[in-house]
């Protein structure tokens, strides 16, 4: 299902240069209608071809205003079926309407540990980037080296 922006909740991130959905959006399908005559809606984001939309929920996750919702292509005039992710700091909720009026909600952990809080590289060695060119310099700590077919599991 791709997205479509309710214009009564979008405040065009603003009037920032750029709004948050037009940044995250892999396919650079969202676009800020400045001055109305794209939409009719001067100031209000808008999902410029549907049909190209990847259905990846980046826009809808990201949209500080939630705004923006998933619904079926049929629903381009709205039947009232749609999926609304609502993003919190450690859970997801998404909301799923069906055309009967029907209304279900999950909630899903989405991490369990603050954001920010992890160190990947916590405890393991700085790389000595002298030695990039030796052999064994990816060794991992069981002595597999990368690229060394000998040490691949053979089927
Ligand atoms: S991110 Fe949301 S509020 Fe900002 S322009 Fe896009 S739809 Fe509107
Ligand atoms: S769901 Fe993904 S591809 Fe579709 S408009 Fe939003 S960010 Fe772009």
């Amino acid at each position: 299902m791709p997205t479509f922006v309710r214009t009564e909740k979008c405040d065009g991130c603003k009037g920032q240069d750029k709004t948050a959905c037009m940044y995250i959006c892999p396919h650079d399908l969202m676009k800020l209608d400045q001055d109305g005559s794209d939409t009719g809606h001067a100031m209000k984001a808008y999902n410029q071809e549907p049909e190209q939309c990847w259905e990846c929920y980046s826009c809808i996750k990201i949209c500080p205003q939630n705004a923006i919702e998933a619904r079926a292509y049929a629903d381009i005039v709205p039947l009232g079926g749609s999926v609304q992710p609502l993003r919190g700091t450690d859970s997801i909720m998404w909301t799923i309407k069906f055309r009967n009026g029907t209304m279900k909600r999950f909630k899903f952990p989405i991490r369990t540990t603050p954001e920010g809080s992890i160190d990947p590289y916590a405890g393991k060695p700085a790389a000595d980037m002298s030695k990039i060119e030796e052999p064994g310099f990816f060794n991992d700590e069981n002595g597999y080296r990368a690229g060394n077919r000998s040490e691949l599991i053979k089927l």
